[in-house]
């Protein structure tokens, strides 16, 4: 799906194309299970490190808790192979990131500038 997004750098705001596309239910939560399934064997096999298992497993456990959260609401894919930074003009390392509806965090690792794509603008399509 292919839709007039706004994006946000630096404060200043422009309209563009961007790629965006739901994610299926079938991917959405199998990529919250894989994510969530590896912080919770993580956290039971650091039980077995010796005094560091203090902080590893209720560590890693409440990452599986914030994995699962966090990515069962991204239901919403956007393509950045041909997105380039609106700052530099390099292309994005991701070359895909998924987000909930309304707002993907993009971050330029060649300049180091954070842009928010927001959600469609209603008047630009
Ligand atoms: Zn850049």
């Amino acid at each position: 799906m292919t839709s007039f997004w706004k994006i946000e750098t630096n404060g200043r705001v422009e309209v563009s194309r961007a790629e965006v596309e739901p994610i299926s239910d079938t991917m959405r939560w199998r990529r919250t299970l894989q994510a969530s399934v590896a912080f919770a064997i993580a956290s039971l096999v650091s039980i077995l490190i010796p005094i560091a298992h203090f902080l590893l497993t209720p560590g890693f456990a409440l990452a599986a808790l914030v994995v699962f959260f966090k990515r069962s609401r991204e239901g919403y894919r956007l393509d950045l192979a041909a997105e380039t930074c609106r700052v530099c003009g390099q292309g994005f390392v991701e070359r895909q990131i998924f987000a909930g509806q309304g707002r993907f965090k993009l971050f330029c690792y060649s300049c180091r500038t954070e842009a928010y794509l927001l959600s469609p603008d209603p008047t630009s399509v």
